[in-house]
């Protein structure tokens, strides 16, 4: 399997550095709101990344933290009246639900910043040590970037761009640094604006700053080196290149063997913004009638190093493919006996999985692998013709469809619940057909359509199914 590498600037083949388990370390949400489309594009394309490398048949240990201590969660639990825990708790909650809803595969470990204050506090410590950082008079700590000569080396800036860039942003933490890109390990307790949320540590108490959480958990359950970080470019720069910094400062090791960054996502062709009102979460689209295998799709589909211009026209084609790989399912799993004059579908299966792989192992790119699968759905529709296919190769089609949604993850369709009342008249309309009772057999189908159902007739039986619009 072939990724390229953000750091390196080329492709890559990935491989576990210790041959069995590869170690994989993706930057979690900050739990204090409901994740927007922005956040879900990169989770949905990490999923994508998870699936492929289980494909391709790598072990894979996956880690992605919970952002829960940092100032909107600490000023936003406070705001609300509610403890710190509570609060992230219940974002937590909703992060995972919406995980659900977009079929991601959960990660094997999803560990909480405030669980893990002493590991940070400990590699703190030991950067102290090392002259890697200071204390400031306010009790802050930060991290000496002028001593770090590799600091830059992932976003590829160098320091003079970083001083133009820091001096923007400089705030009410920012005044008693030696340097204005140093940025801060930790952050010194303020009564106002923290609450009853600290911790004691050697040096003072307060808490930690955001981008040693991502350091402290990823070495404590991947090991020193890892072998693939991932995130959204948006965290390149600061974060990403502060993880690197700390880590490699108090380990000597490289942190990371490789770096994957997912490219932004706009809206309607306009970069998201609160003002502009279209910032979009899950269920912002879900109250507006999509499906999270929809929004999935749609997701997915676009290539995760190029910018994804989200639009309603975009999710609406999104219904309408999945309509199509939903019809040619149901199509093949009502075939039933041979058929005359079969046709054999072996070697447009292997065809299929062969071009599906080979694109999906270069880093990626899915637009070529799904341009496979559905070139397999039109020569099997039409050049075919399903009626010359039997249900032997129905269900060799339908197993390698199965297959290859073990890296799509969108086949599957939501169960709808079919209401007793909808599957009684369709029980009285099998009874009409069976006395070949035909007015009667027209005036149930109209009356289940009317409920917003609809009946499938088809040589192997009929079926009842929603209504789509
Ligand atoms: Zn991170």
């Amino acid at each position: 399997m072939i990724i390229y590498d953000t750091k390196l600037e080329k492709k890559v083949e990935l491989r576990p550095q210790d041959g069995r388990i590869l170690r994989m370390y993706t930057c979690g949400p900050t739990v204090y709101n409901f994740a927007h489309i922005g956040n879900l594009r990169t989770y949905v394309f990490e999923d994508l990344l998870r699936r492929t490398i289980l494909f391709s048949g790598m072990k894979l240990l996956h880690v992605m933290n919970l952002t829960d201590i940092d100032d909107k969660t600490i000023r936003s639990s406070m705001a609300a009246g509610v403890p710190l825990k509570v609060f992230t708790g219940e974002f937590a909650e909703a992060f995972f639900e919406d995980l659900r809803e977009l079929n991601i595969q959960p990660a094997e470990i999803y560990p909480a910043a405030t669980d893990h204050v002493e590991e940070m506090i400990g590699m703190i410590d030991s950067l102290l040590n090392k002259g890697y950082a200071y204390t400031s008079e306010e009790g802050n700590v930060f991290f000496r970037i002028s001593k770090f000569k590799e600091y830059g080396a992932l976003s590829h800036l160098c320091l003079d761009d970083l001083k133009v860039g820091a001096s923007n942003r400089v705030n009410v933490d920012e005044y008693d640094k030696e340097n204005l890109s140093d940025f801060a390990l930790w952050k010194a307790y303020d009564p106002v604006n923290d609450g009853n949320v600290f911790w004691e540590a050697p040096w003072g108490r307060g808490r930690p700053g955001w981008h040693i959480e991502c350091s402290a958990m990823a070495i404590k359950y991947l090991g020193e080196t890892i072998d693939l970080h991932v995130g959204g470019i948006d965290n390149m720069f600061p974060h990403h290149e502060n993880e690197i910094a700390q880590s490699e400062a108090c380990t000597g090791k490289c942190f990371s063997r490789h770096w994957m960054h997912a490219y932004h996502l706009i809206v309607e062709g306009k970069k998201m913004s609160k003002s502009l009102k279209n910032f979009f979460t899950l269920r912002d689209l879900l109250s507006k009638g999509y499906t999270g295998r929809e929004v999935r799709y749609l997701l997915l589909s676009t290539h995760y190093r190029t910018q994804l211009n989200f639009t309603f026209e975009g999710l609406d084609g999104a219904r309408q493919t999945l309509r199509r790989i939903d019809d040619f399912i149901d199509r093949l799993e009502n075939i039933r006996g041979k058929s005359e004059n079969e046709c054999d579908v072996t070697a447009l299966v292997s065809e299929l999985k062969k071009g599906f792989t080979e694109e999906i192992f270069d880093d990626l790119n899915i637009s070529a692998a799904i341009s496979h699968l559905f070139d397999f759905i039109r020569k099997v529709h039409s050049e075919n013709d399903l009626g010359k296919i039997g249900e032997k190769q129905a269900q060799t089609v339908l197993a390698a469809l199965k297959e290859l949604d073990q890296v799509l993850g969108v086949m599957e369709r939501e169960q709808v619940a079919i209401p007793k009342e909808v599957n009684q008249l369709f029980e009285e309309r099998e009874v009409a057909r069976k006395k070949k009772d035909w007015a009667l057999s027209d005036k149930l189908r109209l009356q289940i359509e009317g409920l917003g159902f609809v009946v499938e007739d088809s040589r192997s039986g009929s079926c009842v199914k929603k209504k789509l619009d």
